[in-house]
């Protein structure tokens, strides 16, 4: 473990002293000439950077009125400051939502309003200069683009949107980061987030067919490229090889499988994730949720169901309709993309899955809401579905669960630390210290309530967890995937 001084787990996160500039060190690795131009962005800091980054940003404003919005609107009125994991966990006030937002606001008051061209220090605007430049690289990299603050903020201000502007501003003037940069270019070239490569995906998922078997004496299939299967499932690479969430992908196949639903894997488009979000691109979002697709056409598929990834959920929710949309050779039955829980919900609840609790019985089990799950989704066809589906599901394959502090859960969910890019181990002090409000909630429930387990819906959240766990003095063990509480309470080839 890195040596970092780790926040101290008490009763309750208390707002912290102030610490001015206590996280101005922390930058990510920047990408090199080589992952910039595989997005087609400047290889290294352009000589006219400044001219185009006010460019840039006029351009931004002007193709989104949400964005002017948040950076018109914002009355100081302080209801955001003590919101965010980041300041909660380090203290310095840059980490305050709206000091984070101001950095952007203050550029874009001073070459974009009246007032801020000719009254510069009446209303915070400052000349775009290296330092500011430099200041954006480390802060709005510190932000997970989570979207807490938003749901404190009285105008609804999404310091996320902010975020994802100052980043896409950066890479147009050749300051990238290299963690999702160098990602996109390997799902361009290879299809995938881990650069994992068609005949490896293969070969791990016959593994899992020949694990499963060995397991549980049933031949339980991992199909890949099945032309005209029911169900194309896109989930996240790191379901084919990392734990817990390798027991997610178990439990998804066991769920089609008892179920006697067809599904594919796609080798074309064998990620979920969309890391062009995180950097606010929306040419690089539309290029790898063209894959999906062009996947689902090429398969001849009837639904597409999406894995327990957080971030791609969203993008399936909230994008796809209008990256990749219409989606209408789908079933009309299942017109737009589904998630792994909604189905999963929908089987119980008509007694297609035989489920025996008692697997689960070793366990006292909570629920992490991933925020762009909780904040930016919905799942099913109800309000609040983002909520209740992955719990309905937990509930009914384990006896024994409980739900944290409800200021820390639902639409008020910390998030894990690690989101929005930010999941690199250059930035490893910033995930610890911003895990500490999650694991607080967390240590409560574990010492009032005997909690073992904290059963997540995320790629990101499930391998942050296992990271930081650890230097809070928690078992990295104690992170499942919902779908591996499914998996275990399943009992195959007992269909009614
Ligand atoms: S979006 Fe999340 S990480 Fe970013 S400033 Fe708001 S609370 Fe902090
Ligand atoms: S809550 Fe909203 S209006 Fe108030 S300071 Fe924060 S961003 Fe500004």
């Amino acid at each position: 473990m890195s040596d970092i001084e780790v926040p101290v787990l008490q009763d309750y996160v208390p707002t912290p002293e102030l610490h001015p500039g206590a996280m101005s060190h922390l930058k990510p690795f920047k990408a090199t000439p080589e992952h910039q131009a595989a997005l087609g962005f400047p290889g290294t800091l352009v000589d006219d950077w400044k001219e185009v980054a006010i460019r840039r940003l006029g351009e931004l404003v002007d193709g989104s009125r949400a964005l002017r919005v948040y950076l018109d609107s914002c009355v100081k009125c302080g209801a955001c400051t003590d919101k965010c994991h980041y300041f909660l966990g380090t203290g310095d006030p840059r980490n305050m939502p709206v000091a984070r937002q101001d950095l952007l606001r203050g550029v874009y008051r001073r070459y974009y309003t009246w007032v801020g061209r000719y009254l510069p220090w009446l209303v915070g605007a400052t000349d775009l200069t290296e330092e500011v430049l430099n200041s954006w690289y480390s802060y709005y990299h510190q932000c997970s683009q989570c979207r807490r603050c938003s749901v404190f903020c009285p105008f609804g201000i999404d310091t996320a949107e902010v975020s994802m502007a100052a980043r896409e501003i950066l890479d147009s003037v050749g300051v990238g980061q290299k963690y999702c940069n160098e990602i996109l270019g390997k799902v361009h070239k290879i299809g995938n987030n881990l650069g994992l490569p068609e005949p490896a995906l293969r070969n791990t998922v016959e593994g899992l067919e020949e694990d499963v078997k060995e397991a549980t004496g049933v031949d339980v299939r991992f199909p890949v490229d099945v032309v005209g299967a029911e169900v194309l499932l896109i989930t996240p690479s790191a379901d084919f090889f990392a734990e817990p969430h390798i027991d997610g992908l178990i439990g998804y196949a066991k769920v089609f499988h008892q179920a006697g639903i067809s599904w594919t894997l796609s080798s074309q488009a064998s990620e979920a994730a969309n890391f062009a979000m995180f950097i606010g691109s929306r040419e690089q979002m539309q290029k790898v949720a063209q894959r999906v697709r062009d996947a689902a056409l090429a398969l001849k598929v009837k639904r597409i169901v999406v894995g327990e990834c957080g971030h791609a959920w969203r993008v399936a929710y909230a994008f796809w309709g209008t990256l990749i949309g219409p989606l209408d050779f789908l079933d009309p039955r299942y017109p737009r993309p589904q998630h792994i829980c909604e189905v999963t919900e929908g089987l119980i609840a008509r007694g297609a899955l035989k489920l025996d609790m008692s697997a689960n019985d070793d366990k006292v089990v909570t629920f992490h809401d991933s925020c762009n799950v909780a904040r930016a989704t919905r799942m099913g066809d109800r309000p609040g579905g983002q909520f209740t589906v992955p719990r309905s599901v937990i509930r009914s394959v384990c006896a024994h669960y409980v739900d944290m502090d409800p200021a820390t859960i639902g639409d008020r969910t910390f998030c894990c630390g690690g989101g929005g890019g930010l999941l690199t181990d250059d930035l490893i002090e910033l995930r610890v210290k911003g895990a500490l409000p999650r694991l607080q909630a967390l240590n409560a429930v574990v010492e009032d309530k005997k909690v073992t387990h904290m059963a997540a819906i995320c790629a990101i959240c499930k391998t942050q967890f296992s990271k930081v766990l650890p230097y809070y003095g928690l078992p990295r063990e104690m992170v499942v995937s919902v779908h591996q509480l499914v998996g275990d309470a399943i009992v195959l080839g007992a269909k009614e």
